[in-house]
């Protein structure tokens, strides 16, 4: 499965990071960023993810106040 973040719309709130911080984290613009493979990827790029992860970033892209977040599978 595949995720990733609309960063024209991120307001940088984190709930994503809160939500599944295995996939998610801040960086230094404010704004949340998808990991794979130990790297944190650029602006609106796509990162494959387990998917043992799905449930945790499913509550992210809900909890989303941006709704923000694109799961692909
Ligand atoms: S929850 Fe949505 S708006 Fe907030 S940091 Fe994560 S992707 Fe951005």
């Amino acid at each position: 499965m595949r995720v990733w973040i609309d960063h024209d719309e991120c307001a940088g709130i984190g709930v994503c990071v809160d939500a599944c911080p295995e996939l998610f984290e801040m960086a230094g613009d404010g704004l949340a960023y998808v990991r794979q493979g130990g790297q944190t990827l650029g602006r609106n790029q796509v990162a494959e993810f387990d998917p043992s992860l799905g449930e945790s970033v499913l509550d992210a892209a809900e909890d989303c106040p941006q709704d923000c977040i694109y799961i692909e599978a």
